[in-house]
């Protein structure tokens, strides 16, 4: 299959481009390099069945024969889609919906790589897709969260017009290598911070809590959701539920017991508790997780050892 990635050259696009590739597909990756690098897509630059556009989703693109989009192009650090939230609620709405057009014009299939974040600050728990969530609108989140979510609109919006084939993913808090080290997530930050032994960060009083996937794991889930037949919306994450704390705590002991913690203020809208149900990818997409937490984070602090060592 001729399959397009956008964001391919980000965190887990690149994770997914190499699965594709490595499955025998042709794969276009497009990236505006915002928060992406090519150097994660090193191994298959010279490969025949891999071309790169540097391209920016806000503007259309026209590329043929497609028979499958995953779109990604988008910031997912909160650090990275506040920084200019304008162009993040661009990137959103008008790359999604160029994304399908594109898709309606190539009958190919479109995976929309959406989020928890469309649950906002949630007032149910576990979150189940039923669940429509409690976003603020004005807040320094939204150009994400409503970015996201009238991603979502148009992508059903496209279905229900003009028949286009469509899955949508709600992706929750994923780490692996290939996190930006000044990406600004927690997993990162806390890695980074342990291994320069300098304090590790928590913001508030560390109570609030998030489940965090392995990026293996999330790549499957992506995989799964586009060749099968259940449309979604579905949760796809990790439902073991940390909080903040014992993920620094986990982290401390992990690379150095003697790490400091120190706490910092609380950014504005930030959720409390974030714990997928992940009924609906068990149930439609045969798919759960199995990297649990601690066996991700050696991997992802392997990765980071050898980034800081490089430097
Ligand atoms: P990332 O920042 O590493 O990757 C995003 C990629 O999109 C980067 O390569 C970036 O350069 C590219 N990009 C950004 N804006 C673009 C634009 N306007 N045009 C073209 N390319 C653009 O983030 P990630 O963690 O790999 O996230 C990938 C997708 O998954 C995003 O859509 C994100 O919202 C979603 N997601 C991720 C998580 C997570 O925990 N990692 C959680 C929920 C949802
Ligand atoms: N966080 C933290 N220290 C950091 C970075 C993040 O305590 O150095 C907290 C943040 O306030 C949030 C949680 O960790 O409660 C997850 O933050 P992240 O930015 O990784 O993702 P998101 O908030 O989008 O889930």
């Amino acid at each position: 299959m001729k399959i397009l990635v956008t964001g391919g050259a980000g965190f887990i696009g690149s994770h997914l481009v190499d699965r594709l590739m490595e499955s025998g597909h042709q794969v276009v990756c497009l990236d505006n390099l915002y928060t992406g690098a090519t150097v994660n897509n090193a191994q298959w630059l010279d490969h025949p069945n891999f071309q790169f556009i540097q391209h920016d989703v806000v503007e259309a693109i026209a590329i043929e024969g497609l028979d499958q989009i995953y779109h990604l192009a988008c910031p997912a650090s909160p650090v990275h889609y506040q920084f200019d939230p304008i162009k993040t609620a661009k990137t959103n709405f008008l790359g999604t919906l160029n994304m399908l057009e594109l898709a309606k014009q190539c009958s190919a299939r479109l995976l929309l790589a959406s989020t928890s974040e469309v649950y906002g600050d949630p007032l149910l728990h576990p979150q189940h897709e039923e669940y429509w969530g409690n976003v603020n609108c004005t807040g320094i989140r939204s150009c994400y969260d409503e970015g996201k979510r009238i991603a979502e609109t148009l992508t059903f919006d496209f279905h229900r017009q003009f028949g286009t084939e469509i899955r949508v993913a709600r992706i929750f808090n994923t780490h692996g290598a290939r996190m930006l080290e000044n990406d600004g997530r927690v997993v990162s930050n806390f890695i980074v911070q342990a291994l320069k032994g300098i304090p590790l960060t928590v913001y508030g009083d560390g109570s609030q809590t998030r489940s965090f996937c392995y990026v293996s794991d999330l790549v499957e889930g992506l995989i799964r959701l586009m060749n099968g037949n259940y449309i979604g919306p579905v949760n796809l994450g990790n439902p073991g539920e940390y909080t903040i704390l014992q993920l620094a705590q986990t982290i401390q002991k992990m690379i150095n017991p003697d790490a400091e913690l120190i706490f910092k203020p609380l950014p504005q809208d930030d959720p409390q508790r974030r714990q997928p149900d992940i009924s609906a990818a068990k149930f439609h997409l045969g798919w759960e997780p199995t990297v649990a937490l601690e066996e991700g984070l050696s991997k992802t602090i392997a990765y980071f050892r050898d980034r800081l060592k490089e430097a």
